[in-house]
């Protein structure tokens, strides 16, 4: 089973499932001209389809738009079902920064079709993780950037401030809806930029002073 790596920590969490929230920044629905939603949209990731910064993005043969979506990814840390906004912000025991993914061509077809996102969302190694920070060592301001480069070229870059949605809401709103359990992880959506990777590029994804990715598409 896959585990989330913590920094400065030996604790270990075998990954649970993973949750995560689509156009939760204004200006990222509207570039892919959708609606901003009156409550979060969710969908699932599985855990297989994980894998860590300093690996290797492999370009499914299925799609040719693979696209990138740098997201704040928070970390569960007990179970919890039905809670408060204050509850669940104390279920949030850690951070990191995530890609998902995202098979933007597949993506569009199903979306027409009115067909779950599945094959777009959750083919192997669409799930990228950094290291976590433990919220017991690191207080989360919103103030913190978050960006993607692509080959050295900035391509996302924005505040956690511009979320919709804030992470406490976001993991309330989960918890009336099923419960999370300590290991589950919640992506909570990407800022505007999103655009297709290439086999060779490099991809360097940041959440400021506390996390990074690195990868490679092959
Ligand atoms: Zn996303």
């Amino acid at each position: 089973m896959k585990k989330i790596k913590i920094k400065n920590s030996s604790q270990e969490f075998p990954i649970g499932k993973i949750v995560c929230v689509g156009r939760n920044y204004a200006e990222h629905a509207k570039e892919l001209g959708n609606v901003v939603p009156e409550k979060p949209l969710i969908f699932i990731k599985p855990s297989s389809a994980v894998i860590y910064s300093g690996e290797e993005i492999v370009y499914p043969d299925f799609s040719n738009e693979m696209h990138h979506e740098v997201e704040l990814v928070l970390l569960i840390g007990k179970t919890i079902k039905n809670v408060d906004e204050k509850s669940a912000e104390d279920a949030i025991i850690g951070y990191g920064v995530g890609l998902d993914m995202t098979l933007r061509d597949i993506q569009s077809d199903l979306k027409k079709k009115g067909h779950p996102w599945t094959i777009a969302k959750c083919f192997d190694n669409s799930a990228v993780l950094s290291d976590f920070i433990l919220k017991e060592n690191y207080k989360l301001t919103m103030n913190e950037e978050i960006s993607l480069l692509v080959n050295g070229s900035t391509k996302q870059k924005e505040k956690l401030n511009k979320m919709i949605f804030s992470p406490s809401q976001i993991v309330e709103y989960i918890s009336s809806l099923m419960t999370l359990e300590k290991g589950d992880l919640v992506f909570t959506g990407t800022p505007a930029g999103v655009g297709k990777v290439e086999k060779g590029d490099g991809l360097f994804g940041e959440l400021e002073g506390i996390a990074e990715i690195k990868v490679s598409v092959k």
